[in-house]
């Protein structure tokens, strides 16, 4: 467990952030119906399965599930790289689901992914300035080394890094610096959304809220729209605006991060919720997860969460329950279908 010190500073770091948010209810990418399979050994793979949801410009959506649940391949379903087996996909109204390579170069200067692990993202055998000079040149950006070498020392500066840092290879930076080379990488194109891939969880937890400071800083400098995805929970809660419960592929609950953390409607984020560390015991939620996780090679018939379940009735073994929008809250469960 985090102590409590680091438990306040990435709190205060999360306050900024969401603090430098504001209303803006405009959607600017959104998921209709959106599913993906991958062939298998033992049968296709349903990854990602009928997911509907919309992210708000200038909003934190916290997306969060157990490892497996399908969290990075939605996102890069999102970011088209990769494609979709169904559904569909808008960008500021656009249809992108088949979006053809040249127009997919433009979108890739709008969205960009900070991948969960550094010290992969970042080719080791080249220096920072060659990792961080690949977006200027594909994108023609800026032309020329020494046009490049300016925007690179203000992005590695912005990042509070140093000039000099951009001699160096990746294994001469520390973890936290590295992740801020990576940063300054999905900066580069100058984005419109970041999607955050579990961006704190290989760094020691005091360099976490560093990392969180920073992505607030720079939200609040750019104006950017954050698709955060982590298994942390606490980390969903603290900085999200609003949030997506994932489990085997199917987004199961979405809404506003209070209302949901507040009171869960649905029986797997209550089981999810419940096996958090709670700080204050009267808000504790006891609802146990029982049984692994289905294979998503095969999974059950009806709703996908019923053999674990704790309040199945007959109808969850055969019918898979829609989305019921209850006060802007979407909730996938035949409980609140009765109401
Ligand atoms: Fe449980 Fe049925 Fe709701 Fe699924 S639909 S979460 S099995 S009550």
């Amino acid at each position: 467990m985090r102590d409590s010190t680091v438990n306040s500073e990435l709190e205060s770091a999360a306050a900024v952030l969401q603090a430098e948010n504001q209303e803006k209810p405009e959607i600017i990418l959104q998921a209709e119906n959106v599913g993906k399979v991958f062939p298998g050994k033992e049968g296709d793979v349903r990854a990602v399965d009928s997911v509907d949801l919309e992210l708000r410009a200038g909003e934190i959506f916290g997306l969060v599930g157990e490892s497996g649940c399908g969290k990075s391949t939605l996102s890069r379903l999102l970011l088209r790289l990769l494609d979709c087996s169904s559904g569909r996909i808008t960008y500021h109204g656009e249809d992108i689901t088949s979006l053809p390579r040249p127009q997919l170069q433009g979108l890739r200067r709008k969205m960009s992914l900070v991948f969960q692990d550094p010290n992969t993202s970042l080719n080791p055998r080249m220096t920072i300035y060659d990792n961080l000079a690949r977006p200027f040149k594909i994108h023609n950006l800026a032309r020329g080394r020494e046009e490049i070498t300016v925007e690179i020392v203000r992005l590695l500066k912005s990042m509070g890094l140093q000039a000099e840092h951009m001699i160096r290879y990746p294994h001469e930076l520390s973890g936290g610096q590295k992740q801020r080379v990576v940063v300054a990488r999905a900066l580069a194109v100058d984005p419109e959304i970041i999607f955050l891939d579990e961006p704190t969880s290989a760094l020691d937890v005091s360099v976490q809220a560093k990392i969180l400071r920073l992505l607030a800083r720079i939200k609040q400098e750019k104006d950017l729209t954050y698709f955060f995805i982590s298994h942390d929970i606490n980390l969903i809660r603290v900085i999200s605006d609003r949030i997506g419960v994932m489990y085997l592929g199917k987004i199961v609950e979405l809404g506003e991060v209070g209302d949901i953390f507040s009171e869960p409607y649905h029986p797997y984020t209550r089981g999810l919720f419940s096996s958090v560390p709670e700080p204050r015991p009267e808000r504790k939620i006891e609802t146990v997860l029982m049984g692994e996780v289905p294979s998503p090679v095969d999974p059950p018939e009806g709703c996908y969460f019923h053999p674990r379940c704790p309040e199945v009735m007959s109808v969850c073994r055969s019918k898979s329950p829609e989305f019921t929008i209850r006060q802007g809250r979407r909730t996938a469960c035949h409980l609140f279908e009765k109401d």
